[in-house]
């Protein structure tokens, strides 16, 4: 028996939850992390609101813009604003950078959302309405009879930018979904999941009262209308030149009796995010490092703000040119963590993952080598060798992560930026936060597993 056990603890690798094996010490650091994390995303409700926040809190750092072309040296830290919607921070480091190449990590700051059509506006029946298109893999079901907020940018006749921003504050209106009442739903109730919500019925609810003294046809439209102009300034036709989402108006807020998980809006994947920018502004290291602020990351990584972009190619190339490398020489050494979320075992549901190979709430970071779908369509699958590399940084450091694919083979899956990154020539493996209810208009996360995340990416950086 003594001997099987003996094996047994030697041979057998085992999950252990984090909290299960912290100090007291551990625990407080664990939980006054979390408090950092949870006024970020209060603020950083959409990507532009995330690079706003992002560079306010880089700016407190010592990090000034780059400009491209400029002259860089070793210390230099900078932040690149790509068009207010994905950011790019880095910090010049003291050694080769064509043998060591960058430390290269990269979120996302797009979370799922409904974003409003060109033409939204109208009414019916009494009420007013905004027409959307939903933006990334949303349950339509979910986003019906819970309080939304509006954000965007909406760009005038005359060129002028106007900020929008309602919903989040204390006493602030917020909009709505209507969904069935249950009386009514006997046919409802017959449709798939799927189907019993379409896209093209999330009509957010906006208004109810008609213009003074006035109860006829589309007078609810045309007050609307009003009040955006007076406290805007905008007509009808600037919403063609507006970028406006609704999302959730909930903010962050701890979950159960012990505190140990938070419920939000957009974990996926600004809890990636928030360590990411937290390890590269907080970490003393010779090497390079350069942090990625994805957008467009839930619609396929397209545009020139998402990460199929020239950008990152452009930038590696200004960065090493300017201080006197090959750019090719210092992709081919570079390694980067795809840092995003992946699903976490849900007991709920435990049909469709296979819990060997899932990610445990609170056991740690997760790395999934690949991703993909349909035997492992679509990824980029890291190799043995750098999954090693990975591994025996973070068993130096202490960290303590896990591994995971996500759910079953064949039922599903997903993609994630680390392939685009992958393509330029660079070793990339996904690294991040296991999500309960991903993508749902509340996610929960694992407090112990976002610290966890960020001290895996200070591993990365500093070792
Ligand atoms: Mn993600
Ligand atoms: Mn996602």
């Amino acid at each position: 028996m003594e001997n099987k056990q003996k094996l047994s603890e030697t041979l057998q690798m085992k999950k252990q939850n984090i909290f299960d094996v912290s100090d007291d010490d551990k625990k407080r650091k664990i939980f006054d992390f979390a408090e950092g994390y949870k006024c970020f995303l209060d603020e950083a409700k959409t990507e532009r609101l995330a690079v706003i926040t992002a560079i306010s809190a880089a700016k407190e750092y010592g990090y000034t813009e780059y400009i491209p072309g400029e002259k860089l040296v070793p210390g230099d830290r900078k932040y690149y604003n790509n068009r207010g919607k994905s950011l790019f921070v880095f910090k010049v480091g003291s050694e080769n950078l064509a043998e060591n190449g960058m430390r290269i990590l990269a979120a996302h700051i797009d979370s799922p959302r409904l974003d409003l059509k060109q033409v939204p506006l109208y009414e019916e029946s009494g009420m007013a309405f905004f027409k959307t298109h939903y933006y990334g893999g949303i349950k339509k079901y979910q986003w019906t009879t819970i309080p939304l907020s509006l954000h965007g940018v909406i760009i005038k006749k005359d060129g002028t930018e106007v900020t929008v921003r309602i919903g989040d504050k204390e006493g602030d209106p917020v909009f709505y979904i209507n969904d069935l009442l249950p009386h009514l739903s006997q046919e409802q109730y017959q449709k798939p999941l799927g189907t019993a919500i379409t896209g093209e019925s999330l009509n957010i609810l906006i208004g109810g009262m008609p213009l003074k003294e006035d109860e006829g046809d589309g007078s609810v439209k045309l007050n609307v209308l009003k009040i955006l102009n007076d406290t805007y300034g905008i007509t009808e036709e600037d919403f063609i030149s507006a970028e406006l989402t609704c999302v959730p108006a909930f903010n962050a807020r701890d979950i159960g009796f012990d505190r140990a998980l938070i419920g939000a809006y957009g974990h996926d994947d600004r809890v990636c995010a928030y360590p990411l920018l937290r390890a590269i502004f907080e970490s003393d290291t010779p090497h390079t490092v350069l942090g990625i602020l994805a957008d467009k990351e839930e619609i396929g990584s397209l545009g020139n703000t998402g990460m199929q972009s020239m950008i990152l190619l452009d930038l590696i190339h200004g960065i090493s040119e300017s201080l006197g490398y090959s750019p090719m020489a210092v992709r081919a050494a570079s390694k980067c963590l795809s840092a995003d979320v992946n699903a976490a075992f849900d007991p709920n549901f435990k049909d469709v993952y296979e819990a060997r190979n899932s990610a445990m709430i609170s056991c740690g970071t997760t790395m999934s080598k690949y991703t993909g779908a349909r035997g492992k369509s679509g990824t980029s699958d890291a190799s043995a060798e750098f999954v090693g590399y990975v591994r025996r940084i973070f068993d130096k450091c202490g960290v303590r992560w896990q591994t995971s694919e996500l759910g079953r083979v064949d039922l599903g899956g997903g993609g994630t930026v680390a392939m685009y990154i992958a393509n330029l020539n660079i070793d990339t493996v996904d690294l991040g936060v296991p999500v309960i209810s991903m993508h749902a208009p509340y996610e929960v996360v694992s407090k112990a597993d976002i610290y966890s995340t960020y001290e895996a990416f200070r591993a990365f950086v500093e070792c």
